[in-house]
């Protein structure tokens, strides 16, 4: 038994990253997974190979590719048809698609300000909006929405992008009460600094030394983290599996950090 057996998951931004390795345990678990993200090639790849990944249970886990600009609502709803088309109804998601501009707020531009919202807060809502009902016509089910860190705390030179998080923070928690009638917990995940290309963008550019980069910022966190490291995206992705599952049944409207300890405070020595 998977612990996602007979579910039907659409993750967001789920060619690489954090969601891919949702994908990937997903779909190992059991699940049905959309992979939804605007990198086509990587998206159909992660496809393929969760296809014919061994640790898929015989004709039980499984994926299909989808393009989704997760701030465009008509690529949502075609998203959910196909979904619906392939594996007959939806009943979870994660909205993990995100994007981060560092910047001064007083030298943010309007248009990277909104830019970051369609992003990752209305992307959030638009897929709570587009997919709830489908997930409340499955009998109910899970969203869990990738908040952040800088949800709770304040982030200098990530303005746009702290705001956006707190704000989905605010979502989740509206989320849950308002469909929690409907059988749908909605709850948030907080990671800290987590090893993929949003912390570490060396790792898209062919020219650079990805091992390079990964040891400078290897070293930034190995003294800002009280557990001493970066954490990683399969770490982030069992958070998000215990709140897609059973095991979570009882909690909704809930953020959960998973930041090796960032958060608890300060340390004087
Ligand atoms: P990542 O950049 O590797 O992955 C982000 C994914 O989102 C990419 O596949 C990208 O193509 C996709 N995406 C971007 N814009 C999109 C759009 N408009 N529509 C659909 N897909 C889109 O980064 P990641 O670390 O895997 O980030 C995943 C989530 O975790 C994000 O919401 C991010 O804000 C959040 N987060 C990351 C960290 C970290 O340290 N990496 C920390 C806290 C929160």
């Amino acid at each position: 038994m998977g612990k996602l057996d007979d579910r039907v998951i659409i993750v967001t931004g789920a060619a690489r990253g954090q969601g891919e390795q949702e994908a990937r345990l997903f779909a190992a678990e059991g699940a049905k997974v959309v992979v939804a993200d605007v990198l086509d090639s990587q998206g159909e790849a992660l496809v393929e190979e969760i296809g014919a990944d061994a640790g898929v249970r015989d004709g039980k886990g499984g994926a299909l590719y989808v393009h989704l600009d997760v701030g465009r609502e008509e690529d949502w709803q075609a998203a959910v048809a196909t979904a619906k088309d392939a594996f007959g109804k939806v009943d979870g998601l994660v909205n993990n698609a995100g994007i981060l501009r560092f910047n001064e707020l007083l030298a943010t531009p309007l248009a990277e300000f909104q830019q970051i919202i369609q992003v990752n807060q209305i992307g959030c809502f638009l897929g709570i909006r587009t997919v709830a009902p489908e997930i409340a016509d499955a009998g109910g089910g899970t969203i869990v929405n990738t908040a952040s860190y800088a949800a709770l705390t304040g982030m200098a030179y990530v303005g746009a992008y702290a705001a956006t998080k707190h704000a989905v923070l605010g979502l989740t928690r509206v989320a849950a009460l308002e469909l929690a009638s409907r059988r749908i917990r909605v709850n948030a995940l907080c990671p800290g600094a987590v090893d993929t290309a949003m912390t570490n963008p060396a790792q898209l550019d062919p020219g650079a030394d990805p091992e390079a980069a990964r040891g400078a910022v290897a070293e930034l966190y190995r003294k800002l983290v009280p557990m001493g490291r970066i954490g990683t995206p399969q770490e982030i992705a069992a958070l998000a599996l215990f709140l897609t599952g059973e095991d979570s049944s009882y909690i909704t409207g809930q953020p959960f950090v998973v930041d090796g300890g960032w958060l608890a405070g300060v340390s004087v020595l």
